[in-house]
């Protein structure tokens, strides 16, 4: 659908911490008055991306708030004055007047981060540790239900494609590739209107096929380039960007916007009327529901991002963030609910696994906390798709428990229990 526009809240919660990394040291306090756009969380250090507030009006609250995972985080809490008073950044008229530093700088000013999902901050990426020839940008947009990345393409590809300009800018790249799935082709046909004048810039139809947007996957079908395990893009000289990002970055050179909004899509089959929504972050998710005319009786379950890799949302009235792709309200025939039985040995999570690993394994030693042998069979090399999980005939839990090894394995190595 396309995207619509959802009124501001009244009052936004702005988390400090929206991004991989540290959080970010509140610059307001209690009782300012702060304007839209303007930064109100610094970034305190490199793996980090500051915050702004996403309305104007005055700051009521600093304090741990709910997140919709059920986590407290720091949030700085604006009550709106209904003015929309901006405070923007620099304007630049002309990409090629900008030196790589100039972008990253501001791509940095602005708080962008992966807004397909990663939240990983861009400025870090736009910083990477080997030579990069060429940029891809993920339109793939491969799980179920989302359609955010589809119709940004649609409606706002010239943005997209002038973000992607100033990403190869930035680390010095000289093509730039927009990979987008073939059962897009509106999207193709627009990006394809918009590059017509770039010799060095091509989309590359990709097959319809999940996960074809895992960035290690992307780069397999786009370039033929292998990611080394344990590896980065740039090991093989690229670095992936969202659609939504790339529009971001865009916007922050050009318009002097910091990030403060998003697309997301609302979609399952218990929501009323699915809608591509732009919103403001700090809005509460309830919010988003309530636009697009409620639910259809009671959802089994609500997700954020996609049916594949999302996670269960614990509580609607938890803010929307600026990697919230989509909010996803399932019926319980969505959802195909299932105890776990024993592993029957079919062998098909094996079969399926894009990564080429033992998901059976994997599963297996993560539940039980035999975390070094885990990490022995590339538990770390799992893209968590949650293919496995789907098409175990046992319903086993195995991207959760996997999920959960990996963190078990990260804790233990912090406190030097695993070498
Ligand atoms: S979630 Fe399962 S199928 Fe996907 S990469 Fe990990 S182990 Fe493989
Ligand atoms: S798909 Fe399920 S039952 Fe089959 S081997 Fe994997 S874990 Fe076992």
């Amino acid at each position: 659908m396309p995207i619509m526009v959802l009124p501001a809240p009244d009052i936004a919660v702005i988390p400090l911490q929206q991004h991989i990394g540290a959080p970010c040291e509140p610059i307001v306090a209690v009782g300012d008055r702060v304007k839209m756009g303007q930064m109100i969380g610094q970034a305190s250090q490199f793996i980090c991306a500051s915050v702004h507030a996403s309305v104007s009006g005055q700051v009521i609250a600093i304090e741990p708030r709910s997140l919709a995972n059920g986590n407290k985080v720091p949030c700085v809490v604006i009550k709106n004055d209904g003015r929309d008073e901006m405070a923007l950044g620099t304007k630049h008229t002309d990409l090629k007047k900008l030196s790589a530093s100039d972008i990253r700088q501001a791509v940095k000013d602005a708080g962008i981060v992966g807004m397909g999902g990663a939240g990983f901050p861009t400025h870090v990426k736009l910083t990477p540790p080997k030579p990069v020839d060429t940029i891809l940008i993920n339109g793939a947009e491969c799980e179920p239900y989302l359609t955010c990345d589809h119709r940004l393409m649609v409606e706002r590809a010239p943005e997209m494609v002038q973000g992607l300009l100033a990403i190869m800018k930035a680390v010095g790249a000289e093509k730039g590739i927009i990979g987008i799935e073939a059962n897009k082709p509106d999207a193709i046909a627009e990006v394809q209107k918009v590059i017509a004048e770039y010799s060095n810039l091509s989309v590359a139809s990709l097959q319809v096929r999940y996960p074809q947007g895992a960035e290690k996957q992307l780069i397999k079908a786009i370039l033929g380039r292998e990611v080394p395990s344990g590896g980065l893009p740039a090991d093989v000289g690229c670095v992936v960007s969202n659609v939504h990002t790339a529009i971001a970055v865009y916007e922050a050179l050009m318009k002097g916007k910091s990030s403060y909004e998003r697309v997301v899509t609302v979609s399952g089959g218990a929501v009323v009327d699915p809608r591509n929504v732009l919103v403001r972050v700090g809005t509460p998710i309830e919010d988003l529901f309530e636009f697009c005319g409620g639910f259809l009786g009671q959802p089994e379950v609500v997700i954020c991002g996609g049916p594949m890799t999302g996670w269960e949302i614990k509580d609607l009235s938890g803010p929307v963030v600026k990697n919230m792709s989509g909010v996803l309200a399932l019926t319980r025939e969505e959802a195909a609910f299932d105890e776990n039985h024993p592993c029957i040995r079919c062998g098909r999570c094996v079969d399926s696994c894009p990564m080429g690993l033992t998901p059976n394994l994997l599963g297996e030693y993560s539940d039980k906390g035999m975390y070094s042998e885990a990490e022995q069979l590339h538990l770390k090399d799992c893209i968590e798709c949650g293919l496995c999980s789907y098409v175990c005939p046992a319903k086993r839990a195995l991207v959760t428990w996997i999920k959960k090894g990996k963190a078990g394995l990260a804790a233990e190595k912090a406190k030097g229990k695993v070498s």
